[in-house]
């Protein structure tokens, strides 16, 4: 067994679930023993009871960098079995493989060896352990609370199924919380009332048109009705509130951060209509022709012996706290399968090339 599968199984047997502040305690343990310290130092920042790690090049601010590092320690909640790694041929199961301490391994062997090759950069590495609840507390306290920066950021968070792909674009996201008010009456007389439902159904589908979502799997803005319900008991009256929650996950195309949304919602559907940002996320935007981009899938083109792609992702991750902010933010990640389900798996080979690319993407950055 390599010593980065050593530590890639040390850190798996880790309970991180979100909130186990123990067990994300023991994970930093690790990594900040991993770490020299005549080359490294290490900080720690909280928010909430939610810690973070920062391991940087000595003297260098880790609040304003050239060059992030980002992952997150936190898995979502799985049986205790799912802690006790099992490697089956190139597979190696576990809860968190893929998402994603493989690409922790990853960022963290790159980071190092760069050290002990005598090379420093104006690098950090940034490890939060609230992503997969949300992530304020860690990449959103970083950029908001902490005011920190950096003009690039790279997330080993992009786990592919199939094949590596970085991953420049994210869809923004708004859980909306729609309201209309109306007036009660009894259902045989509803000229006399003013029924919410009706306007609320009426808001609903105009929200769809304003975002021209689809359903279909492209590049577009999609909405998604999760609930629709009033406070009315009775059948036959008319009902005088209405409440739904939309899940808008948009593109560039339409706004690149919630706010401005949901004031364009705002401005067409009038007073009558009330909107509120439940959960809200930037679109990650970054420019495909971004000279960071086009190193690194050149790098990973070298490394995977094929052309690598730069696409997009459905889903949101920490990256969007960072492109909130303006940062350029790309993902890359391990191959494996199953994150959030049974049988999670990465790919060991595919986190030694991760290394094999951050590495020679942060040897590029050296001046
Ligand atoms: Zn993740």
């Amino acid at each position: 067994m390599s010593d980065m599968q050593t530590t890639f199984i040390d850190l798996l047997k880790c309970k991180t679930i979100t909130k186990n502040h123990e067990e994300v305690k023991r994970a930093f343990d690790i990594v900040e023993s991993f770490f020299p310290k005549d080359i490294f130092e290490v900080h720690y920042f909280e928010s909430n009871g939610f810690v973070s790690q920062v391991v940087s090049f000595k003297g260098v601010d880790w609040k304003d960098t050239d060059l992030l590092l980002n992952g997150h320690m936190d898995v979502v909640p799985a049986p205790d079995e799912d802690f006790d790694p099992r490697v089956d041929g190139d597979k190696i199961f576990a809860r968190g493989t893929s998402d994603m301490k493989g690409g922790i391994v990853a960022m963290m062997y790159a980071l190092r060896d760069i050290g002990l090759a005598g090379k420093s950069l104006n690098c950090a590495l940034l490890l939060n352990s609230d992503e997969e609840i949300g992530g304020q507390n860690g990449a959103g306290y970083f950029v908001d609370g902490l005011k920190a920066k950096s003009k690039f950021v790279l997330v080993a968070d992009g786990p592919q199924f199939d094949e590596f792909r970085i991953t420049a674009k994210e869809k923004g996201v708004v859980w909306l919380e729609v309201k209309t008010k109306g007036k009660s009456s009894h259902s045989s007389r509803p000229w006399l009332g003013d029924n919410a439902l009706d306007k609320l159904i009426k808001a609903l589908a105009d929200i769809k048109r304003i975002t021209d979502a689809t359903e279909i799997e492209d590049w577009k803005t999609t909405a998604n009705i999760g609930f629709i319900g009033t406070d009315n008991q009775a059948y036959n009256k008319v009902p005088d509130n209405a409440r739904a929650v939309v899940d808008i996950r948009f593109t560039e195309d339409i706004a690149l951060h919630p706010e401005q949304l949901v004031e364009k919602l705002q401005a067409e559907l009038g007073d009558e209509v009330e909107l509120n940002i439940i959960v809200g996320g930037s679109v990650v935007n970054t420019d495909i022709e971004h000279p960071f981009v086009k190193e690194i899938s050149q790098i990973a083109s070298q490394v995977y012996n094929k052309d690598i792609q730069v696409g997009f992702s459905h889903a949101a991750h920490d990256a969007r706290y960072f492109a909130s902010k303006g940062m350029p933010t790309a993902l890359v990640g391990t191959i494996g399968a199953n994150w959030h389900a049974q049988d999670e798996w990465a790919d060991l080979s595919s986190v030694e090339k991760l290394r094999d690319i951050i590495y020679q993407f942060l040897e590029k950055q050296v001046k």
